[in-house]
């Protein structure tokens, strides 16, 4: 671990600044530079991870390549850096505990008195220090979740502070993001949040290095002045982070204040190289100034929280940007919709995306959306249940399967065209425990997936505990809806097409997790390009 480097991102005044993103956008600059740098997320809740929580508490759960239930984070800094995170990179309070009683219950700590100091301290310093392990990588950014201040997050801080005094600020620097808020009664921006969020920093023993403030506008210099003075940190180690139009502008609203300079000095790295990135520049340009538009409805039961389709609303940025075109993703829920107002609800799309989900609420107006894409001829989109959608649509309104459902929705379904695995049904518990990560799958090569993907053998992430029943493949294939992706190991259907339909495609797995700023995913990539093809046909009958 010698030689590694560590950044620790804080947060203070109000949850929801963005530090998932001004880590990303930092850690982006240092590999533009030619560092090697990870991202890890430290989250003070007691749950082990976040794949039991609703999306409407904690946004979305993202999943690694290694079968990790992580934070919606871990999408931002695989987004930006393009290498894919682990279970190490997340780790949760609940892990932290479980860890050190399981050690308390074997015997490790015999005759002491277990305690927050020093052993959930070293527990967090180890888990720390587990992501920099071997010699993978240069720079580690741990991303402390929550407001410095609570009750939770104090753990946290303290083990900053032992890391700092036990490696030296030279090897260990503290960047805390807070907030500028703008008093429009007096016309004023005010500085004493940040004061006092950094007065609870100090408290804790932990003097920042940086501060990043986030505002509405730009701050003036003598304002950045006095916060730099009244905290006890740098003129120039005072970075302003004001709104922009996307998201993917801030590494470079970063490096124009020499974040990564400022931070480099700080850890004695050289700063031989400037940053490459003209392709990150290419894609900001293409996302603000497109040449075209579709509007794609996102049919889901988690609407209200965009945060819980965040992957998926990402991966339709990176698709638009490959193809030049702004999408517009409209939110739709699918309790509202029913085969009655289904076509006033959707007839104005370019395409209809059915998103993944759990259980029954909803799931009948899912259903009636698939159906409106595949009797309209409409680019059609299901991942995961929105792939079971598809499935069982086509059973019930094709196959003419009356009652053919999901074992989930309906456990007494005559036709459970969607059912368990058997492996699955003898699980009970729920944390950890469905089919999670990357697996192989086989594509047809004479099939839209192909065209997409350019190659037959690819690896996707999955979430999910119910499969496609291969006891009804051959009425599906006999009927028109063929299997486009096996997976080779349980000979489980992975992708659905209909091949007769403009572009209908269903996939079990999540595509979105793979789709990064450099490497935007290629069925998300086809479907807007179907979709750019039926509108301009649509205008052109007009
Ligand atoms: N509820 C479905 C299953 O468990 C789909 C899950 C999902 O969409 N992620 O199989």
């Amino acid at each position: 671990m010698t030689g590694v480097k560590f950044i620790f991102v804080t947060g203070g005044v109000a949850s929801s600044l963005g530090k998932g993103i001004i880590s990303a956008s930092l850690a982006k600059l240092l590999q533009a530079r030619g560092y090697s740098v990870t991202i890890q997320k430290l989250d003070p809740y007691i749950n082990i991870d976040p794949g039991t929580l609703n999306p409407y508490e904690h946004g979305e759960c993202y999943v690694t390549l290694d079968g990790a239930e992580t934070d919606l984070d871990l999408g931002h800094y695989e987004r930006f850096l393009n290498i894919p995170t682990s279970q190490e990179n997340n780790v949760t309070t609940g892990r932290i505990y479980q860890t050190v009683i399981n050690n308390e219950r074997r015997g490790d700590y015999l005759g002491k008195t277990v305690q927050v100091i020093p052993h959930i301290t070293d527990e967090i310093k180890r888990r720390i220090k587990l992501v920099a392990a071997g010699t993978r990588f240069d720079i580690v950014i741990t991303e402390i979740g929550g407001t410095v201040g609570d009750i939770e997050s104090l753990p946290y801080i303290e083990a900053v502070r032992q890391m700092k005094w036990e490696l030296g600020n030279e090897n260990c620097i503290s960047l805390h993001l807070t907030l500028v808020p703008f008093l429009s009664a007096s016309g004023e921006q005010k500085t004493k949040p940040t004061q006092h969020s950094v007065k609870a920093l100090l408290e804790a023993g932990v003097q920042p290095d940086i501060l990043v403030l986030r505002s509405e506008r730009s701050l003036s210099p003598e304002l950045k002045r006095k916060v730099a003075l009244f905290c006890n940190v740098k003129e120039d180690s005072v970075v302003e982070s004001v709104d922009v139009k996307t998201i993917y502008e801030v590494p470079l609203l970063m490096l124009s204040q020499n974040l990564d300079t400022i931070v480099l000095r700080k850890l004695g790295l050289p700063e031989s190289e400037k940053p490459e990135l003209s392709d990150w520049r290419e894609f900001v340009d293409r996302i603000k100034n497109p040449l075209h538009t579709v509007r794609v409805g996102l049919v889901g039961k988690y609407v209200e929280l965009h945060d819980s389709y965040k992957s998926i609303s990402e991966s339709f940025i990176h698709a638009g940007a490959a193809n030049k075109c702004r999408v517009i993703v409209e939110h739709i829920s699918s309790e509202k919709i029913d085969s009655e107002n289904v076509s006033s609800i959707l007839e104005n799309l370019d395409g209809i995306f059915v998103a993944p989900g759990f259980g029954q609420r909803g799931i009948e107006g899912k259903i009636e959306a698939v159906r409106y894409a595949r009797e309209n001829n409409i680019p059609f989109f299901g991942v995961c249940l929105g792939m079971q959608c598809a499935v069982i649509e086509f059973a019930r309104n094709v196959l003419g399967l009356k009652g053919a459902h999901s074992t989930e929705m309906d456990p007494s379904t005559p036709f459970p065209v969607i059912d368990l695995m058997e492996d699955q049904k003898k699980i009970t518990e729920k944390g950890g425990t469905m089919r999670l990560g990357g697996y192989r799958c086989i594509v047809n090569s004479d099939s839209n997936s192909f065209r997409a993907y350019g190659t037959r053998e690819i690896i996707e992430r999955h979430r999910h505990r119910y499969e496609f029943n291969n006891k009804y493949l051959d009425d599906f294939t006999g009927n028109g809806m063929l299997p486009a992706g096996v997976n080779p190991e349980w000979d489980l259907v992975e992708i659905i097409e209909i091949p007769s339909h403009r572009w209908f495609v269903g996939v079990q797995f999540h595509p979105e997790y793979n789709s990064t700023v450099l490497n935007p995913h290629p069925l998300f990539v086809k479907f807007i390009n179907a979709c750019m093809a039926f509108r301009s046909e649509k205008t052109d009958n007009r």
